[in-house]
């Protein structure tokens, strides 16, 4: 099986599918892998590397022409998908329905599609859970950013100049992100809350030595995910949210409902209560954000509260968010590579939920 593996070409993408690490596993399975020149460059993995683990290096068109599988992190352009050979399989995060043209193609070229968002998120996947991986890094980095943009330390400090507080930090949603921005906020010194909507997210915050804030409203969904909020279950959430957020510094958003538009929770209103100089991260600011204030990939003063809605956050780790990344296509890819060749399972839940488009199998009408 020959795999392929391009240089990213979304705006801001410096993130990359297939590390030097993975490529020599990729050999050691009996797969020959074509990589494009600079293909890790913005992440960190220089060509010589790939070049060592036993990668070819080709340019895209040859690539494509020639491989079995690509590899990518964004969805590839349209005009690279209709230079695969039909029946190829691409893996990646390729959000097949956010473009009626990429389906399309994907469709007509009669390519096998795994959409990694797709993976069910079960034990048996953890390895191979990007989802996971990119949020843990994007949590970081959101709470870096805040930490940067706020007009204060985060530790309290005992100095001549006199007893500087530690910096109040609410985390907004406790998944794998917000998870993450607890313990990174924490770390820095900060005294940190958050809340969610599932219940059993309490337990995780305390087990990060954070505070979780009560606002009478539980409203766990399906798969172990959040499902939106009533209107009245949202008014009361934002009736407690906005009394509490007059007292605190930094605000890190994180919360997501799958399939949906990123919920609004601090609205225009509850900035303008905020005290000058306190500082909002949104993290979800790709689908549109938790706050009605933000702007996609802006930075503003919003009467003296900073709101930030940065992109690409996972990018800003790309190093160690490509490793991780590569090591879950390696891990999701070893299922159906076998003494290097191609061979698809599909009573295998993993392969028959993630491909796409869905296959009519046992395993998937199962999981239905
Ligand atoms: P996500 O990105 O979809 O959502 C982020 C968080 O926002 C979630 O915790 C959600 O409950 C919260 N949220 C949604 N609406 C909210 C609101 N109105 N107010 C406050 N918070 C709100 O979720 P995620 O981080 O990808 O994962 C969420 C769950 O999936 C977690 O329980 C996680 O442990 C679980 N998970 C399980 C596995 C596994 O078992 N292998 C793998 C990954 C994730």
């Amino acid at each position: 099986v020959t795999l392929g593996i391009l240089r990213e070409r979304a705006p801001g993408e410096r993130r990359v599918a297939a590390t030097p690490e993975t490529v020599r596993k990729f050999i050691a399975r009996g797969a020959r892998v074509l990589i494009e020149p600079d293909a890790g460059a913005s992440a960190g993995f220089v060509d010589a590397a790939y070049a060592e683990a036993g990668a070819e290096t080709l340019a895209a068109g040859d690539i494509l022409a020639a491989c079995d599988m690509l590899l990518s992190v964004q969805p590839p352009p349209d005009e690279a998908l209709d230079l695969l050979k039909p029946g190829a399989a691409i893996v990646g995060l390729l959000a097949p329905q956010a473009s009626d043209t990429r389906a399309a193609r994907i469709r007509e070229r009669g390519l096998v599609a795994f959409p990694l968002e797709r993976l069910p998120r079960t034990t048996r996947a953890q390895s191979m859970d990007v989802l996971s991986s990119q949020a843990g890094m994007a949590g970081y980095k959101a709470v870096l950013i805040a930490a940067t943009l706020a007009p204060r330390f985060f530790p309290m400090l005992t100095t001549a100049a006199g007893t500087i507080r530690p910096a109040k930090v609410l985390v907004i949603g406790a998944g794998v992100a917000g998870l993450q921005a607890i313990a990174t906020a924490k770390r820095l010194g900060a005294q940190v809350e958050g809340f969610d909507v599932r219940p059993e997210t309490r337990e995780q915050i305390e087990s990060l030595g954070g505070r979780f804030l009560d606002l009478g409203v539980s409203a766990a969904g399906e798969g172990g995910y959040a499902r939106a909020l009533s209107d009245e279950e949202r008014a009361e959430q934002q009736k407690r949210l906005g009394a509490h957020l007059g007292s605190v510094d930094v605000v890190v958003c994180t919360a997501a409902v799958p399939g949906r538009p990123a919920p609004k929770i601090v609205t225009q209103d509850m900035v303008a209560g905020m005290k000058p100089g306190s500082v909002i991260v949104d993290l979800p600011a790709e689908s549109g954000g938790n706050c009605e204030a933000t702007v996609p990939g802006e930075t503003r003063d919003v009467g003296g509260v900073t709101v930030a809605g940065p992109l690409a956050l996972a990018s800003m780790g790309a190093l160690q968010a490509s490793e991780m990344y590569a090591r879950n296509v390696l891990n999701f890819v070893s299922l159906f590579v076998d003494k290097g060749e191609l061979a698809f399972d599909w009573s295998d839940e993993l392969l028959a939920r993630t491909v796409w488009p869905e296959r009519e199998t046992a395993a998937a009408s199962a999981a239905a």
